[in-house]
């Protein structure tokens, strides 16, 4: 994080007036010695919203927004606020210092930009081609038959990877990129990273070729518009090839942490709360152009917990509509997506698509009228597969009523907000015909046989275990989706330098499944003599019937535990009177964006569950 001197920021406020920056972004109508508008924070008929050339501030008074011309960026564009204060001083030609910058951060720092103007070079090269090359002719003949012109290409910088295998390696020559930079932008594939490695830096003698070939290229922004990776579409109906390729992980592009089209849409979402999840991009675009702009879609084919997070950053107290295939992988997408969405107290609802549509093709045949209603008959996500399970021919015995309602409350255990949840629980007894109670008790105590908790204690062994770690060791051992799922959170920094989760570390590395012996002598080689035994006993337990519940919560759980011990150390050094401003200033700003996070955070007790 860049440390911005006090002055700095002064010089930087100063440098740009408030009225012209605010102006930039949407009129301003003059009022006397002030300046008024519509307030862009909340909905209103009569501008509140006034701005103060005189002050350097601006108000609203509906809303109690207000502060100065970083903070409207900050909250305008949702940046941070370096984030705020750097995109102005670029915007008066305010040089920042970069004192203390460690010759590894520099060297990192440069990469970042060459391969952000590889990016934006290479996006405007596959464009290029799309829009002149005889050779393009199958991607454009390809676009046009999905109702996508020249002008809509234009627009999101479509373009056409050439169908040969050096045009990146052609690319770099000509543009003086180097064979290290192209290869830790993933536009290229090595034959064999670990003997590149072994050979030093990479020149141009090693082996490298085109990762993406004669395939319609989709660039993938981040929230500023910077091109940061590239999907990719195959165009012969070719078996063997996947259907999509994206980038690969890069010091730009982070999987599962981008949503598509989110640089375009943010507006449109903060405007009207709310947000339309389509599958793939070219749904995205076809229902952006319909003129349905508060649309993104996740890069993949079901939200991650990341990218919830980040939607809920511009939905704030809105609601998330769904809109998948109406398949067996939509469902299953939704499904999975809700939870996540759930898991940020967002309101989910569900478009019903026609059998056998999607967006892109209901709004090509039926036009975008029709798909706007759709969208506005969404229904809520609950009643959605309290539907889902009535059709059932099961739901007419009481048993798989029951399991129906177990189901259910699993997926409303996952919301944090208290009167939220018992809003949704209410309304989903009410429609199983089950009394509230009866749903408490199930959302309590979803383990059928025992009413109690399994006894803990008396084969823990020595030291005794934290309930949560112990929980989320029981479920690594036991359930395969839940260790798969813990797998992919960065596991390894929440849990480092922390022996009450050393457990639940060694667990995790060991990669254990329990059907396979060599996994198992794998974990028990790292384990000392008693943690040897807690996992015995953990591993002679039943496996908890809501794994994945128990997972998500006890991980929420052990993160919040992590910010609340970081807020106490950041409290400490605040008392100190020797605080540098710069210093003091960050630390505020991270207790800012850790009390964001702990406000974004599930908050149910995993032991409870
Ligand atoms: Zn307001």
């Amino acid at each position: 994080m860049a440390f911005i001197p006090p002055e700095t920021l002064d010089q930087i406020i100063a440098a740009n007036d408030i009225v012209d920056v605010i102006g930039g972004y949407f009129p301003l109508r003059r009022a006397g010695p002030l300046f008024k508008a519509l307030c862009p924070f909340h909905q209103e008929r009569t501008p509140s919203f006034s701005v103060n050339p005189r002050l350097q501030i601006f108000k609203c008074f509906g809303c109690g927004a207000g502060g100065n011309v970083i903070s409207f960026v900050r909250d305008y564009e949702n940046l941070d606020f370096p984030e705020a204060a750097k995109k102005l001083a670029e915007r008066a030609g305010i040089k920042l210092e970069q004192g203390e910058l460690s010759p590894e951060d520099a060297a990192r720092q440069t990469m970042r930009r060459r391969l952000l103007s590889l990016h934006a070079e290479v996006a405007d090269f596959f464009h290029h081609q799309l829009l002149r090359k005889p050779a393009a002719q199958i991607a454009r003949d390809y676009l046009k038959g999905r109702g996508i012109g020249i002008d809509i290409a234009k627009a999101w910088t479509i373009g056409y990877a050439p169908d040969g295998w050096d045009s990146m390696r052609e690319f770099g020559r000509a543009n003086g990129y180097s064979a290290e930079e192209l290869v830790a932008s993933g536009l290229v594939s090595t034959r064999d990273e670990q003997e590149d490695a072994q050979q030093g830096a990479s020149g141009w003698n090693s082996r490298f070729w085109d990762k993406f070939r004669g395939r319609v290229m989709f660039p993938i922004c981040n929230d500023s518009g910077q091109v940061i990776a590239f999907s990719g579409r195959v165009l012969e109906a070719d078996a063997k090839a996947a259907k999509y390729v994206n980038s690969p992980e890069t010091m730009l592009f982070t999987k599962g942490s981008v949503l598509f089209g989110l640089h375009k849409s943010k507006r449109a979402i903060i405007e009207k709360s709310a947000a339309i999840v389509c599958e793939g991009q070219l749904d995205l675009i076809t229902i952006f152009e319909a003129g349905v702009h508060n649309v993104i879609a996740p890069q993949g084919t079901a939200f991650t917990d990341k990218q919830a997070r980040i939607l809920r950053r511009f939905v704030q107290d809105g609601e998330v509509i769904l809109c998948f295939d109406a398949d067996t992988a939509g469902q299953k997408a939704a499904d999975r997506s809700a939870a996540a969405l759930l898991m940020e107290n967002l309101v989910v609802r569900v478009v019903g698509m026609p059998e056998g549509e999607d967006p892109d093709s209901l709004i090509r045949g039926q036009g975008a009228a029709a798909f706007i209603e759709r969208v506005a008959g969404a229904r809520d996500f609950f009643d959605y597969q309290i539907d889902t399970m009535v059709r059932r021919p099961e739901f007419a015995t009481p048993g798989g009523r029951k399991q129906a309602a177990r189901k259910l409350a699993e997926t409303i255990s996952l919301i944090s907000d208290a009167v939220l949840r018992e809003a949704v629980m209410n309304n989903a007894a009410g429609r199983l015909e089950i009394s509230p109670q009866e749903f408490v008790r199930l959302l309590k105590a979803p383990s059928p046989r025992k009413g109690s908790d399994p006894a803990p204690q008396a084969d823990a062994g020595p030291i005794t275990l934290d309930q949560t770690v112990r929980l989320l060791a029981l479920v690594a051992l036991h359930n395969t989706e839940a260790r798969t799922w813990l797998l992919a959170e960065p596991w390894q920094e929440l849990l480092r330098n922390d022996p009450e989760t050393a457990i639940l570390a060694k667990i995790l590395a060991a990669d254990f499944h329990p059907e396979d012996p060599t996994s198992s002598h794998a974990l028990f080689s790292t384990l000392e003599p008693e943690e040897e035994a807690m996992v015995s006993g953990l591993l002679a337990e039943k496996p908890r019937p809501n794994a994945m519940v128990v997972a998500h919560a006890s991980w929420c759980e052990l993160e919040r535990r992590k910010i609340l011990r970081r807020m106490e150390a950041i409290m400490a050094s605040l008392k100190n009177p020797g605080l540098e401003p710069e210093e003091l200033l960050s630390l505020q700003e991270e207790t800012m964006s850790l009390k964001e996070r702990l406000l974004g955070m599930a908050a149910i007790n995993p032991t409870a569950l």
